[in-house]
């Protein structure tokens, strides 16, 4: 049983917390009035990157769709020809989703992929009303075209062969050309 000298005590200790904690600058944020910046490698919203020349990067070979724990990636890949060609290789991604609902932002598909096609942004705002929205297709993860880019599908503009874009070759040239050559990679 406390002492009447702990009964007096505590109230006037407790007090004395608060009073400190009043004088504390506040840590809660106004989201979403006011943003801060995340940690620079947060896992967020995924992006299908670029050659330099604008050629996509994915290849269409389903890893990512196959080490995602939640089943979220659905991919399916078909053949360029000379007349329509999206990468440099043989095959690329036709069809790509990723079902956000499901999606556990784990990036286990990013470290899956052979060619640094998939990324993932620090992009977090992926709530939306509908379960359609969520849903996002190809056009809505393909990175944004950069000046020196041009639209897929065209022929191979940094090399004879995919084998001179993945030795990078293909970089060396699009910056001796003048073209951005980061890929539109985040
Ligand atoms: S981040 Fe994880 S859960 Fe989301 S698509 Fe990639 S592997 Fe699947
Ligand atoms: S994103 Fe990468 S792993 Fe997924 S299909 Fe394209 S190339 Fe393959």
């Amino acid at each position: 049983m406390a002492t009447l000298k702990e009964q007096l005590w505590d109230p006037i200790a407790g007090f004395g917390v608060t009073f400190r904690t009043m004088f504390k600058k506040p840590v809660t944020v106004q989201y979403p009035f006011e943003k801060r910046p995340t940690a620079p490698r947060f896992h967020g919203r995924h992006q299908l990157n670029r050659w330099p020349d604008g050629l996509e990067k994915c290849i269409g070979c389903e890893l990512c769709a196959w080490a995602c724990p939640a089943d979220a990636i659905l991919v399916e890949g078909a053949s360029n020809t000379e007349d329509e060609r999206f990468s440099p290789g043989e095959r690329y991604g036709r069809v790509y989703q990723i079902n956000y609902l499901r999606c556990i932002l784990c990036g286990l598909c990013i470290e899956a992929c052979p060619t640094r096609a998939l990324t993932m942004t620090n992009e977090y705002e992926l709530a939306d009303a509908s379960r359609e929205s969520l849903i996002y297709e190809k056009s809505d993860l393909l990175a944004p075209l950069l000046p020196g880019m041009e639209a897929p599908p065209h022929e191979m503009r940094l090399g004879d062969t995919e084998r001179d874009y993945y030795r990078g070759d293909a970089a060396a040239r699009a910056v001796a050309h003048g073209s951005a050559a980061a890929g539109g990679e985040q």
